[in-house]
């Protein structure tokens, strides 16, 4: 069996495409557009250009998109002062905080401060708490793009055995949640889960979230399975090039799996689709139109 390949920054375009028609009705009910302000502290190359690819991504959906950017030696204190004035401001509708933060700042913290209708990234703990209730709530970005994926490939997930491997506050976690609101049959697995393999083998869908390259290997995979591989992993191939890949064997995998995403271009486009739909949603949350 050949798997078919979950093709994310296909799917990512159709939900900017929904995020520009939702954006429009907004403008045209509200005489403004919805506000997405990002804040970076420091320079860190990959926060850089995720920062940057973010403002972007909002102003091309018609948003009102703003990167705010803060040095490295920013305090904790003038990080909360500009989150409680962006809370405050009504034309600002999603704050995203880019992490990781510098250490002189707890991220906790920082997290805690920022406005829970406006915690486009589903981190606060009023929004984590809502989503384990099964009840609405913003819902961070990358498995909120995991089950979109899933739904595209019409897999059914009530009474499916899934299994998650990562347990992250980010993706394990929310994505566990997600699987078991629409009642699949959720395991949680991490570094100290005893034989990963024969865990992995009993998944109809299985959605690796690791951080190791490759480690899920071709036959870990129960055939038919539909596995999401949520892994983005820089390799050394040498001479000065590299190459990313996932935490799923790739070429192995799609042997066996029914459908499986690529690294890149699956779950990667994904997260930042995602995260336009949650401005959008808090948008119109706030503005009383409902998420
Ligand atoms: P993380 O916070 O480092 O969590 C990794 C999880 O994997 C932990 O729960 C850890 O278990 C588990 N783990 C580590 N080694 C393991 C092993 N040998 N066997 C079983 N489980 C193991 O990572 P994350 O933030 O969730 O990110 C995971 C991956 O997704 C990374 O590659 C990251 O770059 C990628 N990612 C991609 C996107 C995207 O947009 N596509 C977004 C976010 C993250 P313990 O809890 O026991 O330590």
């Amino acid at each position: 069996m050949t798997a078919s390949i979950l093709d994310g920054k296909k799917l990512a375009e159709t939900v900017r495409a929904e995020v520009r028609v939702g954006v429009d009705a907004f403008r045209a009910k509200h005489g403004r557009a919805p506000g997405l302000d990002v804040v970076l502290v420091g320079e860190s190359a990959a926060s850089v250009v995720y920062t940057r690819n973010k403002e972007k991504a909002s102003n091309e959906v018609g948003m009102r998109g703003r990167l705010h950017k803060l040095p490295a030696t920013t305090t904790e204190e003038e990080l909360l002062a500009l989150l409680a004035a962006l809370n405050a401001d009504d034309a600002v509708d999603g704050i995203l905080v880019q992490l990781p933060l510098p250490s002189q700042i707890k991220e906790q913290k920082v997290l805690d401060a920022v406005s829970a209708a406006k915690d486009v990234d589903g981190f606060h703990p009023l929004n984590v708490g809502l989503l384990a209730s099964g009840r609405p709530a913003l819902v961070p970005c990358t498995p909120k793009g995991c089950m979109r994926l899933l739904a595209s490939a019409g897999t059914d997930l009530r009474g499916a055995r899934a299994v998650v491997v990562g347990r992250s506050n980010i993706v394990g976690k929310p994505v566990a949640q997600l699987l078991l609101a629409e009642h699949a049959t959720v395991t949680i697995a991490h570094s100290r889960t005893k034989d990963l393999k024969a865990v992995c083998l009993e998944a109809d869908v299985l959605v690796a979230a690791v951080g190791k390259a490759e480690m899920v290997r071709g036959d870990w995979v129960r055939p038919g399975a539909v596995v999401i591989d949520v892994g983005i992993n820089r390799i050394d191939l040498g001479e000065g090039k590299t190459r990313l890949v996932g935490d799923v064997a790739f070429d192995e995998a799609k042997e066996r799996a029914g459908a499986i995403t690529p690294v890149p271009g699956g779950v990667g486009p994904m997260t930042i689709a995602m995260l336009l739909g949650n401005a959008l949603a808090a948008a119109n949350a706030r503005t009383g139109a409902g998420r």
